[in-house]
């Protein structure tokens, strides 16, 4: 089965859902707020909301700005995969190249799986999460060697992952295909709740003291004497310094500052079945093509992987049935059992991505107070540690990780 090629947009010509708040919501929330901040998050996504809570429980005088609701982006509407691992399909099409530039992502990911294994009890709330193990299955022996590549450069990069024969394999995971030969278990892998996280984080940050404005958009920026000038749907904000956690829209929100970042918005989706008794107990990979396949504790079984949805020319996303029967078909041919199930729901929503699939972290250079947190493809995995890095910098902690490899500024087009 050939990949088919993702439509392309750049964050910043997406038309998004436009802000759906009255005018008298926007009046009151510009009674309600004060006009100065220390650090203003653009973003009410994972990342702004858990970078919210982190700087806040520390005492820092937090502002978050989200034009829709809480999680109305990406990070309510994914498929709720903690991935540990390259993703299979960029590294076919990309090549070991790409992959061992990309391997400084592997020690964040990492990271932010023990984050987020931390969640549940911090932020007191059921977030679904189980951490089975990831298994990539493979049908041939070419798919196997491809697997075998890059298993090299992930446990070069400190990755824990083992090599499974067809044995090893149905040992595993008896509920795999007869069609498997091996493939590969990546024991840190599994899942959360992407509906549940989002909102717990918020109610975290505003428990700690950040201040929440939604919806209410940002619709410019500029530099100050002593920070930034944010022009809102409620009125004007100074803060001293600015997140950029706007997710595929962050091009938008560095352009205001004149920055041209090549963010991507891609328009893609998600499946789900009706609830099935126990099946599945890993997040599973096939090495044929895209695929994510797990099954909540409802009994559900979410199928995605990155499968591209329809963007119309009003902007509006709309599934793509070809997408949904290809997805379909790539998950049967993984694991069987499903193909009784009936589907019940497919949902389009837009990804934040880089070309490199490196996240854009820390002050953009030569814009002192203002920095990005920004995690493509996988920010639901990324985010506590997105948060993490970004909190210990705007706190003047060493964040203990290199950071070069995910500066604004590699990217040519910088200006
Ligand atoms: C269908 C799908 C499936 C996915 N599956 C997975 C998965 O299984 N595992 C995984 O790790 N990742 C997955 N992802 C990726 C992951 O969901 C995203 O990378 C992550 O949620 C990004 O979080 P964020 O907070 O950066 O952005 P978002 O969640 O997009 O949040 C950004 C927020 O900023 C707001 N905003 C933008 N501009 C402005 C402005 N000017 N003023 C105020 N607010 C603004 C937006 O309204 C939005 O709510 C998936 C993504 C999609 C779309």
């Amino acid at each position: 089965m050939a990949a088919r090629p993702l439509p392309r947009i750049r964050g910043r010509e997406v038309t998004g859902t436009p802000c759906s708040c009255k005018r008298s919501d926007r009046r009151a929330a510009a009674v309600r707020m004060a006009n100065t901040t220390d650090v203003l998050v653009v973003g009410g996504g994972i990342a702004g909301c858990a970078t919210a809570w982190m700087l806040a429980r520390e005492g820092v005088e937090v502002t978050i700005l989200e034009r829709r609701a809480i999680g109305a982006g990406a990070s309510g509407a994914n498929a709720g995969s903690l991935h540990a691992q390259i993703a299979h399909e960029p590294f076919l099409t990309k090549g070991e190249a790409w992959a061992r530039a990309y391997a400084p992502t592997l020690p964040l990911l990492g990271a932010s799986l023990a984050l987020w294994q931390r969640w549940p009890e911090e932020l007191a709330t059921d977030l679904d999460l189980a951490t089975p193990g990831g298994l990539l299955v493979a049908e041939t022996e070419s798919q196997l060697a491809d697997i075998a590549r890059k298993a090299a450069i992930e446990r070069a990069a400190g990755v824990a992952v083992e090599l499974l024969d067809a044995a090893g394999i149905r040992r595993v995971a008896p509920y795999v295909s007869p069609r498997v030969i091996g493939g590969l278990f990546c024991p840190a892998e599994g899942k959360a709740n992407p509906l549940a996280t989002t909102p717990a984080l918020a109610r975290a940050a505003t428990a700690a003291g950040a201040r929440l404005l939604a919806p209410v958009a940002l619709r410019a920026l500029t530099r100050e004497a002593r920070g930034f000038r944010a022009e809102t749907d409620a009125g004007v904000i100074s803060a001293a310094r600015v997140v950029n956690a706007a997710g595929a829209e962050a091009a938008r929100v560095s352009a205001l500052l004149g920055l041209d970042l090549p963010i991507e918005a891609h328009p893609i989706q998600v499946n789900v079945t009706e609830p099935a008794a126990p099946l599945i107990r890993h997040l599973v990979y096939h090495a044929v093509e895209r695929l994510s396949l797990k099954q909540a504790r409802n009994g559900g079984v979410l199928i995605g992987g990155g499968w591209p949805s329809c963007l119309r020319a009003d902007g509006r996303l709309a599934a793509d049935p070809r997408s949904m029967a290809e997805n379909i078909a790539v998950a049967i041919a993984a694991v069987p059992a499903i193909a009784d199930l009936r589907l019940l729901r497919t949902w389009p929503a837009i990804v934040n991505g880089t070309d490199d699939w490196r996240p854009i972290l820390g002050e953009a250079p030569g814009i002192p107070g203002f920095f990005h947190a920004i995690f493509p493809w996988m920010g639901f995995s990324g985010a506590p540690i997105t948060a993490r890095i970004t909190a210990d910098l705007l706190l003047g902690r060493d964040p203990g990780f290199d950071l070069a490899p995910f500066r604004a500024d590699r990217f040519a087009a910088f200006a």
